[in-house]
């Protein structure tokens, strides 16, 4: 039975040489042309013998052909409309920078400029030098240095300090931040030993004073980041710690996690200590990353005491990690807005999101349905609904902010069938599915998402409703 379909499936010379074929092989280069027929051929031989029932008609094959071909011209990596609601959502690309941040890009990659060159002395000069004095201006921090990402920052500064030696951590604070950093297995990999000390739940100062001897080299404390503990809780504070490494004559380091730099208690938002706050504590040393809720590119910044950057800025493993030119170009502008805290809530993305107020989300959801209501078919159905907004990336697990989002109705598609074809469609939309609604989150879709959001509500409709409506 299936042989007998199979044989129906063309060979590609005949499907090249089909007359309905002739505007796509005059339009394509013959190899691209013939690994998308060939692809397409394959597709349906899989189907026909997992017993699928296939449509053979040229019509059909060309336009598999058609869309093969699209997919292939497309960018794999593509904008995305993050209708989560999660702020910092590290599937979607964490932070959306700021225009500053996407100007200084454009400017850095046009052409050369002087990430190592000193203008004013005419000798070769450090790419850290552009964004030095602007984390120390911010935080406070005598020095800095920046690489990567904070995953990097922390093995850097860990081998620095701790290499072949003990570098005490509460058992409290041994976190797993989702993909595969893990504080122990970090630990591991910098050479540093862990010293575990304290229980689950409680950790008290004489935890780290009875295992302080001659091998211990670092005091670190973690931000828990994506968890919380309630109930029955103690832990030490950056100021208790400083007194008993200033006592031991060891150095505190601190892995921040998100890089908090403005007071979010000012705008509701609590709990989340500033980087300031851990220096001015008394950490000797903070990381922290770029893209959580500093709001910039992808990196890991370093900020402490000049002796202890000092030897990080000569280590080896410094040039494995270091920021590439682009994201450097990006951290500098997206610090600079920092200088003014108004500018930054204001031109920061993820600031703005997270600060944004539930009355003003509110008034742009109406806003949003106004508009969509007037350019799709009758079969859309957008319904306002109440809900909650998270801020994802490992930051800030309890917070929920009040929101309003939409529900999508489409004719009667399954809340399935719309969520696939709007995470497939041409701007992908990715919203969430609670109690068998699909829903979009206003607060993380972004002014310059709404073309792409009306077009793929339009797109979903047309393929769902058979195109009548
Ligand atoms: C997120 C996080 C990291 C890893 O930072 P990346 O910038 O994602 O590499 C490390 N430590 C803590 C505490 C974090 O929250």
């Amino acid at each position: 039975m299936h042989q007998e379909i199979l044989r129906q499936i063309p060979k590609v010379d005949r499907v090249l040489a089909w007359e309905r074929m002739a505007a796509l092989v005059a339009s394509h280069p013959r190899p691209e042309l013939l690994a998308a027929i060939r692809s397409v051929l394959e597709r349906l031989r899989v189907a026909v013998r997992s017993g699928a029932s296939c449509e053979l008609s040229e019509d059909n094959i060309v336009s598999l052909v058609n869309v093969e071909l699209d997919q292939r011209g497309a960018p794999s990596l593509r904008n995305v409309v993050n209708g989560t609601g999660v702020v910092i959502h590290t599937n979607l690309g964490r932070s959306p920078l700021a225009d500053d941040a996407e100007e200084a890009i454009r400017r850095a990659s046009r052409g050369y400029s002087n990430l190592e060159f000193d203008l004013s002395s005419g000798e070769r000069g450090t790419r850290y030098v552009h964004v030095e004095g602007l984390v120390c201006e911010l935080t406070g921090a005598e020095a800095a240095l920046v690489v990567n990402n904070n995953a990097a920052a922390v093995i850097l500064a860990l081998s620095s300090l701790a290499q072949g030696r003990d570098a005490i951590v509460s058992r409290g604070e041994l976190v797993e931040i989702g993909g595969s950093f893990r504080i122990p297995e970090v630990m591991l990999q910098s050479g540093a030993h862990l010293v575990e000390v304290g229980a689950t739940n409680c950790t008290h100062a004489r935890d780290y004073r009875a295992a302080i001897n001659d091998a211990t080299a670092l005091l670190l404390k973690v931000h828990t980041s994506n968890f919380a503990m309630v109930g029955f809780t103690a832990e030490v504070t950056v100021e208790e710690m400083s007194v008993m490494g200033r006592e031991a004559g060891v150095p505190v380091m601190v892995d921040a996690g998100s890089g908090c730099l403005i007071d979010l208690s000012a705008y509701g938002i609590a709990g989340e200590p500033t980087v300031r706050r851990y220096l001015a504590g008394g950490a000797d040393v903070v990381t922290f990353s770029g893209d959580k809720l500093l709001g910039g590119p992808q990196a890991g910044i370093i900020a402490g005491r000049r002796d202890i950057v000092a030897p990080m800025k000569r280590h080896p493993l410094l040039r494995a990690l270091r920021m590439d030119k682009l994201s450097l170009a990006a951290l500098e502008a997206t610090l600079r807005l920092y200088r003014d805290e108004w500018r930054a809530v204001r031109d920061i993305p993820t600031l703005r999101m997270l600060t944004a107020l539930p009355a003003d989300v509110s008034q742009r959801a109406d806003r949003i349905l106004g508009m969509l209501r007037r350019r799709l078919p009758k079969a859309v159905i957008l319904l306002k609904h109440k809900g909650e907004s998270s801020a994802g990336g490992g930051s800030l697990p309890l917070l929920r902010m009040p929101t309003s989002l939409i529900e999508v109705r489409i004719g009667d598609a399954s809340v399935q069938q719309i969520e696939q074809s709007l995470r497939q469609a041409s701007t992908p939309v990715v919203g969430r599915i609670h109690r068998d609604r699909f829903l979009l989150d206003v607060r993380t879709i972004l002014d310059h998402d709404l073309p792409g959001l009306s077009l793929s509500l339009a797109e979903t409709a047309a393929s769902l409703t058979g195109g009548n409506q």
